[in-house]
């Protein structure tokens, strides 16, 4: 009879979250239980099981089919398209290791390509707003130790980070918020009267499309001036007084927000008036802000990628140095615009999440995949290279949404043949720079 084995203190690797209290249970080198997990993080570590859905060998597409070939094949492959491309995009990293993610920005300099990352679709307008303004932030460890208002605008947790409001914030015990939930508020603004919204102890709806709107009415109300106007953006006067009285007599207050106020009119405008509002409550108490990241590493390759160019995302290296261009080096934008002619996908789902032109532009061009499994993307792909999954069969190095470097722990092996993320653009990078000696020679 074969045994069960429990590793615990497992980092979940699906959201920004990180949460670092999982177990999971082996037998046979297969996960078959996860402890701790909510349902979005044990899909994540069910996913390494999933046969159907695996790729372990890997491919190169001949006549519109891809077929099975050798690794050193497959990397050969990639490594001519992204030597004779005039201007690859290198997307994606969100979902591995920062250890990979540092290959990654050798690999983009080496063949002077265009490196981006998922927050160019997501939390690139907070990155532009923290630029133009700074971030009044914290751990989430303190955040669970010290807030007393707690307010989610334009993200549902429930949903979203499933164990975000019991690990970190409304219901969790903290040192000076011993009775939990009942040591706290709930504030939530959202024009949907979602799950989290439900849960709050005062819900604000304003109108799609408003948040600068109402939050510049808060900023005038906190200012001490009288508001105009009987409603702002659906959202009545009373309403932003209450709001702005809550604000004011918290203990400590924290402005978790989500792609409600990053993706919605007005974008890094938004992130800019609310970073401006948290600065304004620091003449009346402690007020912090923090991003909610989504995929596990996001926050991760924004660390790298600025420690290595200065930049956090859209870096062009077509001129051997790093430029940023957010809009202009972003990868909706260089696909939209048929700019790049060659692409590497890694630790993403571009085809699934860009706008239709920006895909086809995909379908279009020469197209690497380094995934674990099938997605919209691995189907169109030219070079398919099957990868262990970063932080369950390979470990490595994570940023938490507060910005918490955590190690992430290898639990399982890979299906044979599959290496990890960073060995394959390793072997890569190296093919590369073969390639361009033997052009130059
Ligand atoms: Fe994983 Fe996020 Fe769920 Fe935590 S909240 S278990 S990190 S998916």
């Amino acid at each position: 009879m074969s045994k069960q084995t429990v590793v615990k203190n497992v980092i979940c690797p699906f959201c920004g979250c990180l949460c670092d209290d999982i177990e999971i249970y082996v037998e046979n080198g297969k996960i078959v239980e996860t402890a701790n997990a909510c349902v979005l993080g044990t899909a994540k570590f069910m996913s390494a099981n999933n046969v159907s859905h695996r790729i372990t060998a890997p491919m190169i597409r001949e006549n519109g089919k891809l077929k099975e070939v050798e690794l050193d094949e497959a990397i050969e492959k990639a490594a001519q398209f992204l030597v004779n491309a005039e201007w690859p995009l290198l997307y994606g990293w969100a979902s591995t290791e920062c250890e990979a993610q540092s290959i990654g920005v050798a690999l983009a300099e080496e063949v002077g390509g265009c490196i981006d990352q998922t927050a160019s679709v997501c939390h690139g307008p907070s990155i532009l707003g923290v630029q133009d303004i700074g971030l009044s932030g914290a751990t989430l460890g303190e955040i669970m130790n010290r807030a007393d208002l707690i307010i989610y605008w334009g993200c549902n947790p429930v949903h979203a980070h499933p164990r975000h409001m019991s690990r970190y914030s409304v219901y969790r015990r903290g040192f000076f918020t011993e009775r939990g939930v009942k040591d706290r508020l709930m504030v939530v603004v959202d024009p949907r009267e979602t799950h989290t919204a439900k849960l709050a102890n005062l819900f604000i709806q304003p109108k799609p499309g408003t948040d600068f709107e109402v939050i510049s009415a808060v900023r005038t109300v906190l200012a001490g001036n009288e508001l105009a106007v009987d409603e702002v953006g659906g959202v009545s006067k009373e309403e932003i007084i209450e709001l702005v009285n809550i604000l004011k007599n918290s203990k400590m207050g924290i402005v978790f927000f989500g792609l409600g106020l990053t993706m919605s009119s007005g974008k890094h405008r938004n992130i800019d008036i609310a970073l401006s509002l948290v600065r304004d409550l620091a003449a009346f108490t402690k007020f912090l802000i923090c991003p909610m990241r989504g995929h596990w590493n996001v926050t991760g390759i924004g660390q790298v990628l600025t420690w290595i160019t200065g930049y956090p995302f859209a870096v062009d290296f077509s001129r051997g140095y790093p430029r940023y261009g957010p809009g202009e080096f972003t990868s909706n934008e260089v696909l939209a615009k048929g700019e790049v002619d060659a692409a590497l996908v890694i630790a993403a789902d571009a085809v699934a999440n860009f706008p239709l032109k920006a895909a086809k532009r995909l379908a279009e061009i020469p197209l690497i995949a380094i995934d674990p499994h099938q997605t919209p993307t691995t189907e169109l792909a030219d070079v398919l290279l099957p990868c262990s999954i970063a932080g369950i069969e390979a470990e490595g190095t994570g940023y938490r949404m507060d910005g918490v470097p955590i190690r992430v722990k290898k639990v399982i092996e890979a299906p044979e043949g599959c290496l990890s993320d960073k060995e394959i653009l390793e072997r890569l990078l190296i093919r590369v720079k073969e390639l361009k000696a033997k052009k130059k020679a």
